[in-house]
């Protein structure tokens, strides 16, 4: 077994405390990986304080992990000890039914098995996620990092990134379309700058005046702040393509009627009822889609990372220590964080 130090919720109310375990030793088609980085997001928030209910404690939350592989099985292909690798959402799945089957592992029929707030696939073992300083999982679910670039920024990539990249790439965004990215914070800034990177019109959807210069900076095209109603009405029917990240309930009749004939806003981050209502004449009136996207398969995960080592796409990052982890949620609850906090391991066992 693997001595492991962590970050731990134990119950809904508490704040992360120190936490150790024991991971499995390798089996054969297992890869070890010492984790070096990991992202918070803010499912991570949701799940540690049980927002989704039905969460499983102790907790050790992070499915946005960046390390390096320090020992493989007999069977491993793809890596060897030392290289950079990655692990997101998923550690595993049924692998044979039809999602599974064209590489969409993340809508499992039997339900795929994520990084944490899970038991491990056909185990009463709890799953415990990237807020530790190693990791053991089975090949497939495990992704190539490049080489060349900021290991600390690539690890917001595994979740915020494959969840933004993964939609944009399903409804082909590209050159010629008016795309607005509602919400600017760890997904929401990503998205910028992939529909920046595919040739889109890139318009940030911001509560928050304050990121306009930011916005522009990640590649924005333009900002459209949500709460003026004038400026709101001004760009109505003008979208042919939104991508939602706001992370709570809210109301979507406002942001519908941005989209154009045939438009799609695709919400990503409210996994909550959506209050008030959505009213029928908001997508009936324009034929408009409202659908929905969770992170992205394996194979798609690596095709991100592979498409930022090229376009030398990174997150925007702010490191945290593993003691700063409470004051961090508290930030992100506040909407203060540029664009995503990482966790540097190494401040794991201070
Ligand atoms: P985040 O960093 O906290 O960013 C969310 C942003 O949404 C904020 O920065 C803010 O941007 C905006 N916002 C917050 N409250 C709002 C409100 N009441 N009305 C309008 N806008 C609001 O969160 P994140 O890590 O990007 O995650 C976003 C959501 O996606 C979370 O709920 C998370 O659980 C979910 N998620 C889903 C998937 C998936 O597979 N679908 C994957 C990962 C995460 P402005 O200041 O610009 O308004
Ligand atoms: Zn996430
Ligand atoms: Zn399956």
């Amino acid at each position: 077994m693997i001595k492991t130090r962590g970050y731990a919720a134990h119950d809904a109310t508490s704040p992360l405390v120190p936490f150790e375990f024991e991971r499995r030793d390798p089996g054969p088609r297992d890869v070890h990986i010492e984790i070096l980085f990991c992202g918070i997001c803010h499912s991570d928030l949701h799940q540690a304080r049980n927002d989704w209910h039905g969460s499983l404690y102790p907790m050790v939350p992070g499915h946005e992990i960046v390390g390096r592989v320090a020992a493989v099985g007999s069977q491993v292909k793809k890596f060897k000890v030392g290289d950079l690798a990655g692990v997101g959402c998923m550690i595993d799945s049924c692998r044979t039914c039809a999602p599974c089957s064209r590489d969409l592992e993340q809508y499992c029929v039997e339900g795929a098995t994520w990084t944490y707030n899970d038991h491990e696939r056909g185990s009463e073992r709890l799953a415990f996620g990237g807020y530790s300083d190693h990791i053991v999982v089975e090949e497939r679910f495990v992704v190539r990092v490049p080489a060349n670039l900021d290991l600390r920024a690539v690890a917001p990539l595994l979740c915020a990134g494959i969840t933004t990249y993964s939609p944009l790439m399903h409804w082909k965004v590209g050159k010629g379309q008016r795309v607005g990215v509602i919400g600017l914070g760890g997904l929401g800034h990503m998205g910028i700058k992939f529909a920046h990177a595919l040739g889109a019109h890139v318009v940030a959807i911001t509560t928050s005046p304050g990121k306009s210069a930011d916005a522009h900076r990640l590649g924005a095209d333009e900002v459209l702040i949500s709460r003026d109603e004038a400026a709101m009405a001004a760009q109505a029917r003008s979208f042919q393509f939104l991508l939602n990240t706001v992370p709570n309930g809210h109301d979507l009749n406002p942001y519908a009627a941005l989209l154009d004939v045939d438009g799609t806003m695709v919400l990503v981050g409210a996994l909550t009822e959506l209050m008030p209502p959505l009213r029928g004449s908001s997508v009936i009136g324009g034929r408009k889609s409202i659908a929905g996207s969770g992170i992205g398969g394996m194979r798609e995960t690596q095709e991100m990372l592979d498409f930022c080592g090229a376009h030398s796409i990174v997150a925007d990052i702010e490191m945290v220590s593993a003691s700063g982890i409470n004051a961090a949620y508290e930030r992100m609850l506040r909407n203060d964080v540029k664009y995503r906090f990482v966790i540097d391991a190494a401040t794991l066992k201070e």
